[in-house]
């Protein structure tokens, strides 16, 4: 079931051995790069499932190739980067990165990052028949009408809560950068409007978490941004 093909685009030999070895023993298909220029022409030539990138390369930088990457295909890549990088890691998910991955890294978490993006690919394939609903474990969203509902129960949602909502169930599984949901709900990104989305996201995580013990929806990556969990 595993049979995703994965490029590996990493220039640091351990690394590139770690994550090959994990993923030949995982079952997974993969080939590597070590430069960019070769990740693009593989990534166009065979179109893998998942692009795992890192984003120091010799000959070009990471940013650059989701850019090239995301003027044909909108398949998923996950960045690998150092604890370092950390505006490089936000640049890359504005660029269009889906999910990242720190180093040092487990094994663990690499297969965990993984089988995220395959539930998202899943989750990608259904949608063509969810275009008026949109579901997650016991939430539901009704697109047509406007409305969200946590099991049987209406969610009172204002309506930047409801935006914000959609908007990560339309990315359901990637993480959104502050700069991106901000973008996206006020048309902008003042620190006045990143301060406004903490607010806001603390009331609608309130709301979707009243539950109690159910798992929470809204994940949050400090200094990055939030991300919608698949359940
Ligand atoms: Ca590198």
């Amino acid at each position: 079931m595993n049979k995703m093909l994965i490029l590996v685009v990493e220039d640091d030999a351990p690394i590139r051995n770690l994550i090959t070895t994990t993923l030949k023993a995982h079952d997974y298909n993969y080939l590597s790069a070590t430069l960019g220029e070769t990740a693009i022409l593989q990534a166009s030539s065979h179109n893998p499932d998942v692009v795992l990138l890192d984003l120091g390369l010799p000959d070009m930088d990471g940013i650059e190739v989701i850019k090239k990457i995301r003027t044909w295909s909108n398949l998923p890549i996950i960045v690998i980067s150092a604890r370092s990088e950390d505006t490089d890691k936000i640049d890359a998910l504005d660029a269009g990165a889906d999910d990242y991955l720190t180093k040092p890294f487990s094994v663990e978490e690499l297969l965990a990052r993984l089988r995220v993006t395959q539930r998202r690919l899943a989750a990608a394939e259904n949608q063509g028949a969810m275009q008026r609903e949109f579901i997650n474990g016991a939430l539901r969203i009704d697109y047509v009408a406007g409305c969200a509902y946590l099991g049987e129960k209406e969610l009172h949602l204002t309506p930047i809560e409801y935006k914000i909502l959609c908007l990560l169930a339309k990315n359901v599984g990637r993480v959104l950068t502050h700069t991106f949901i901000t973008q996206k709900i006020w048309g902008s990104s003042w620190d006045n409007d990143i301060a406004s989305l903490r607010v806001f996201m603390a009331t609608l995580r309130k709301k979707l978490d009243e539950g109690g013990d159910a798992p929470s929806y809204i994940q949050t990556h400090i200094g990055v941004g939030y991300r919608m969990q698949k359940l």
